[in-house]
């Protein structure tokens, strides 16, 4: 993998950042090291869907080992994958992973109200830890995360697999080139259709709450790592028919402002009952669009003032962005780096998520601790 340092090196002023870091060393590149291992820990649609499928696309990362509550499907996904039947774990025997020296990192792809539970489990038996968005169900459990990696001396990552998503990056490069002029606004719209009114995300217990932890926490990440600031206030509205069987417990709708401190607005819709996927950046001298956005693959973006300007980006930091994004934990280990998305970087989605629900009950503006 060639980098282009000068082109993708810079850091975002979220906290965050994206791309320097998440490259291939060159020095790396030369010295062929032992791939890192990965234990997943839960195989629903997005552990065995999208994660598993990835390492054949990884430098650094192979997967070792499953952790299942389903034996027979344990052992079928471990014969397709090459994982040796001993490093099948359930939950009871979760723990027992500490004397497996195969396994460096535990991706937590479980139910919303697990991940404090099985992150901290992980750094307990000394592993290092990927966790799925949103990290957790409270910005309380996120601290407690991020206190047991670092007691563990271990490190924590989320899986916010968009920091490695080639358009993502180009639309931030090309803002902070200043391409479209000073911005002014962002808005970004995230929804799907949600179905089964049993399914854990409708749980308030197991999912924390409803579009915005799930799928509206892409437009709310968006608007960070592509204005680079940090909101200082939130404002928003919550629009839920609580009589449609789906969203007793949980939000359908929740459109929120983000108050930049350069002035700028951030502008996003949440929602559980209409498919959308945009980002748009509108500056002094133009726009920047990204639609899909956040999607798996398949993502469209135009620059300038219509249309008639669509970029196809160079290549990402991996060969794909869910590869970029196992493949950085694994360098950032072994260079002993922190990760662009650590457990903060959660954590501070998580406060700002929590603002938005206070905003919404209280119908206020709420203004947001630096
Ligand atoms: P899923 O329901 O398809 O899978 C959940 C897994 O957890 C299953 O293997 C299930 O058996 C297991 N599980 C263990 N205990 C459970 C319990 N008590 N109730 C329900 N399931 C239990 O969910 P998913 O879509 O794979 O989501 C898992 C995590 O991944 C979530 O945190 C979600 O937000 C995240 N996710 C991230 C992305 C992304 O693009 N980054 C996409 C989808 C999901």
């Amino acid at each position: 993998m060639t980098v282009d340092l000068d082109r993708r090196g810079f850091v975002l002023a979220a906290g965050g950042a994206i791309a320097a870091s998440a490259m291939g060393s060159s020095a790396l590149a030369q010295t062929p090291a032992r791939k890192l291992g990965y234990a997943i820990v839960g195989l629903g649609g997005y552990g065995l869907g999208q994660i598993i499928p990835q390492f054949k696309n990884c430098e650094h990362s192979r997967l070792v080992a499953l952790v299942s509550g389903d034996p027979a499907k344990a052992k079928r996904v471990a014969a397709q994958y090459g994982v040796p039947e001993k490093n099948i774990y359930s939950y009871e025997s979760y723990d027992s992973i500490r004397d497996n020296p195969d396994i460096d990192i535990v991706y937590v792809c479980l139910p919303v109200s697990m991940h404090a539970e099985y992150t901290i489990r992980a750094a307990k038996a000394g592993k290092h830890v990927m966790c799925e968005k949103p990290m957790a169900l409270s910005s309380k459990e996120c601290e407690a995360m991020i206190a047991a990696c670092r007691q563990a001396g271990k490190k924590l990552m989320i899986g916010y697999r968009c920091h490695f998503e080639p358009y993502n990056l180009e639309a931030i490069r090309r803002a902070r080139a200043g391409e479209i002029g000073k911005l002014r606004y962002f808005r970004s719209e995230h929804g799907y259709t949600a179905g089964d009114p049993t399914a854990w995300r409708l749980k308030k217990a197991m999912s924390g709450g409803g579009s915005i932890m799930d799928i509206g926490i892409y437009a709310l990440q968006a608007a960070r790592y592509m204005t680079g600031e940090e909101p200082v206030a939130v404002y928003a509205k919550e629009t839920t028919d609580r009589n449609d069987p789906r969203f007793r417990e949980v939000e359908d709708m929740i459109e929120f402002q983000l108050e930049f401190p350069s002035g700028v607005i951030g502008s996003c819709m949440s929602m559980y009952s209409a498919n959308r996927n945009q980002i748009l950046l509108m500056g002094d001298k133009g726009r920047i669009e990204l639609e899909p956005a956040t999607n798996y693959t398949g993502q469209r973006m135009w620059v300038g003032k219509g249309r008639e300007n669509e970029i196809t980006p160079p290549p990402g930091p991996g060969k794909n962005q869910f590869a970029g994004q196992l493949d950085h934990l694994s360098q950032c280990i072994r260079e002993n780096r922190e990760p662009i998305v650590a457990g903060e970087e959660g954590l501070r989605d998580i406060r700002i998520i929590e603002a938005v629900y206070q905003s919404a009950r209280e119908k206020r503006r709420i203004v947001l601790k630096a």
